[in-house]
């Protein structure tokens, strides 16, 4: 048998470290309690185990430059010398990313400048920090850093692959303030030119160039600049291996074939179907990388159907197929190794990054020297597969067949908003522009710690509950001194919206050390979605009846709704995120309808996520939008007419999605709007929002407390574009980062402003 050796490589691995290694080494140098010389040990013990992984799997490469001390787009601002004018003051030596240096200050601010913005890698829950252009924006390269860690892989192995997020998406993802970004484009591209002649020095044969952007609906002026910006890299480089990923990009497949790069890698997970239009389309002497392990989830990959879909490839493409993850494996927690917790039989079904490498190398040997030489993994694999796809644990009839028994009517109330309205405003008898707060209140150190006491065992659960009474009843207690209107239990008893949830529902289990980064040192731990969802006993109505029974005003119900769950959680790949949307919809539809019937009169269902679960493609949006609104309105259309259902939003762009917003009928929506200056009331007023709503009046980042007059100047702009008898007046967000003192303070000057509003407009 001859051997063929079809190369497997990772587009980079996750940073953060098995147990978090690379966090705690900020975090205790942002606390001066170590040096920088101590957080570049642990950088680079870290980078060095990762590389380590990579050979031991047999890559064919191992991976540099894909590590980052707190977010790689910051790092190729700095590596092209594009930190903003604005930090000019801070000494940025030769060692640019160096922590003594002016590196943090940019993600994180100083005394003098705001940090620079963060947001969304793409569809993901990881947040880059946007590069800032402005007309004094300059690129310059500064490879001394770069290139020093490249050295440190070279030191390991000759076979290194260098990592570099590719000029245009860079632009693309910046953020342009009075300039227009493609006026940078050959700037930058010379820098790129310059770097490339480096790698080529140091013979580097390859360059991994991401362009993430492919996965976007590009216009012609941006696919433009790929040509315009790549004719820069004719000569003295490495070769170019161009990846895409997160979606089907043969869309662009004309076009790339033309660019002047080597190979091409695509997402073979969420677009298997490209695999053989490109096998087709690309130059004779391209390389392709086919992207066959999901790097975006933690499931074990079904490595027949991974080779199955290889095989009609295989021969034709022989050297030249690449094998890889679909994306980088920034997405997904480090190994399972340290799970002793987890459920053995659901752990031998998830593969975090260390087994995804392995899986790769198993796919990769059968590849290369035949099934044979791996039919024991495969048989182990295959048998996790099979148990997976028909364990009872997995598939419940009874959730199954609610679903298909669905009916059109059970989406909708039983009558519209304007009758539920006048319904509601007779049983709950609230004052005009009534105030509430958006659910927790002040995490304390006395609730963290009774918490942290309870998971290590050392008090009882009913020392727990009797604690968080205490934290409830004191927060009922302080909402009745300010005199608001619609009060909340505060949310004591819960460490996080999601995982509260998902503990108490079926379908759900939570890893020890699942930890995933977010940005900067701040990891998530998302829970994972394993089964059909369902909810075994009732979630809040305790909690709810007891805050009730506490006050004669109307205390919130607060549940998280179906989409965010679903968007912070690790879902299932064997049905649709619509069909696991759907289940947890009827769960929280079991939920509402218990506490209306406990006496709850206020039920606030939180989908801060909806806008996140946006496809990146928009023609997929309508789609997505019509599931994401039927599974809302499956959650709260069992209330009846007099039960009120609100829903908040936070921290995104609404205006563009204001009728799916509508179309979920709640009967108010708070919402998040200091970030764009109240902007977002005036879309709301414009599109004429039918039911009612609260626009956060204050931004609950700052423990600043807002003045009087502030707010009263945004509830005025509120009152000229939305009708007043429909506002209601709140903070932006939940409270739980903030402490009692400025809470009590800034409430209390809102309820005041509630109160001279309605003196004045009653005085008309
Ligand atoms: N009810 C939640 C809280 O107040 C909502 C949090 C959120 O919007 N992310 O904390
Ligand atoms: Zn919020």
């Amino acid at each position: 048998m001859t051997t063929k050796t079809i190369k497997a490589h990772l587009l980079g691995y996750p940073r953060v470290g098995a147990k978090r290694e690379l966090k705690f080494a900020l975090e205790s140098f942002w606390r001066k309690e170590t040096t920088s010389e101590d957080l570049q040990k642990t950088a680079a013990e870290l980078r060095k185990t990762h590389w380590q992984k990579q050979q031991e799997a047999g890559l064919a490469f191992i991976s540099s430059n894909d590590f980052s001390l707190y977010d790689h787009v910051l790092d190729h601002t700095v590596l092209f010398g594009a930190q903003p004018k604005r930090f000019a003051k801070l000494p940025f030596g030769e060692k640019s990313i160096s922590p003594e240096n002016a590196y943090f200050a940019l993600a994180r601010g100083n005394l003098e400048q705001p940090a620079m913005e963060m947001t969304k890698w793409l569809d993901t829950n990881y947040h880059y920090i946007v590069p800032e252009l402005n007309d004094d924006t300059q690129f310059s390269i500064n490879a001394h850093d770069f290139l020093s860690q490249l050295d440190e892989a070279l030191a390991l192995s000759k076979n290194v692959k260098s990592v570099l997020l590719g000029p245009v998406s860079f632009l693309y993802l910046s953020k342009a303030r009075g300039v227009n970004k493609l006026d940078f484009l050959d700037n930058l591209a010379e820098q790129y030119a310059h770097l490339l002649q480096e790698l080529h020095a140091k013979k580097i044969e390859w360059l991994q160039i991401d362009e993430p952007i492919f996965a976007l609906d590009l216009d012609d002026k941006w696919l433009k600049a790929f040509e315009r910006a790549y004719a820069h890299f004719r000569t003295q480089r490495p070769k170019l291996l161009l990846t895409t990923y997160f979606a089907n990009v043969s869309r662009y497949q004309a076009f790339i074939t033309q660019l002047p790069i080597d190979g091409i890698h695509i997402d073979c997970v969420r677009a298997p179907e490209q695999l053989g239009p490109w096998v087709n389309a690309i130059p004779s002497y391209w390389i392709l990388s086919a992207g066959i392990i999901d790097g975006r989830n933690i499931w074990r990959t079904d490595l027949d159907k991974a080779l199955a879909l290889l095989e009609p490839w295989v021969q034709r493409l022989g050297e030249r197929l690449w094998l890889a993850p679909s994306c980088s494996l920034l997405h997904t927690p480090v190994t399972l190794a340290h799970e002793v917790n987890l459920d053995k039989e659901i752990k031998s079904w998830l593969a975090f990054a260390d087994e995804k490498l392995n899986e790769l190398r198993i796919i990769t040997k059968a590849l290369n020297s035949g099934v044979d030489s791996v039919a024991n993994e495969l048989a182990i694999s295959r048998a996790a597969i099979t148990a997976r796809h028909n364990s009872l644990r997995v598939h419940h009839l009874d959730v199954k067949e609610r679903i298909k028994d669905l009916v059109n009517a059970n989406e909708n109330r039983t009558n519209k908003f304007e009758h539920r309205q006048i319904i509601q405003r007779a049983r709950l008898n609230l004052p005009l522009l009534p105030t509430t707060t958006i659910g927790s209140f002040p995490q304390t150190p006395d609730i963290r710690a009774s918490r942290a006491a309870f998971k290590k065992g050392d008090i009882s659960q009913a020392k727990y509950d009797a604690d968080m009474e205490s934290h409830i009843a004191y927060a009922i207690s302080q909402q009745e001194e300010i005199d608001l209107d619609v009060l909340v239990h505060g949310e004591a008893e819960r460490n996080d919206m999601v995982e509260f949830f998902g503990e108490q529902l079926a379908g759900y289990v939570f890893t020890q050390n699942g930890w995933v980064q977010s940005y900067g040192s701040r990891c998530v731990k998302p829970p994972v979605i394993f089964g059909d969802v369902y909810r075994p006993t009732a979630m809040t109505v305790d909690t709810a009846s007891f805050a009730q029974s506490l006050s004669k005003k109307p205390v919130k119900g607060m549940l998280t709704g179906p989409i965010t769950m679903l968007q912070w959680s690790f879902v299932r790949d064997d049905q649709s995120r619509e069909a696991t949307a759907l289940q947890l919809a009827l769960a929280i539809r079991d939920e509402v309808d218990d506490l209306q019937k406990a006496g709850i009169a206020i039920i606030q269902i939180d989908e801060p996520a909806l806008r996140e679960g946006l496809p990146l493609q928009k023609s997929a949006w309508a789609h997505y939008l019509a599931w994401a609104v039927r599974a809302f309105k499956l959650s709260a259309s069992v209330a009846r007419d007099d039960t009120q259902i609100h829903t908040h939003m936070c921290y995104a762009e609404f205006n563009d999605i204001l009728p799916a917003i509508a179309a979920m009928d709640a009967d108010v929506i708070t919402i998040e709007t200091s970030r764009s200056a109240m902007e977002l009331l005036d879309a709301f007023g414009e599109f004429k929002y039918p039911n009612e709503i609260g626009p956060g009046v204050y931004d609950i980042h700052s423990p600043r407390v807002p003045s009087v007059e502030a707010m009263e100047k945004l509830i005025k702009r509120a009152i000229d574009v939305v009708p007043v008898k429909r506002l209601w007046i709140n903070p932006d967000c939940g409270l739980k980062t903030r402490g009692w003192n400025e809470t009590k303070l800034a409430l209390q000057n809102m309820v005041n402003v509630a109160k001279n509003l309605r003196k004045s407009i009653q005085a008309l």
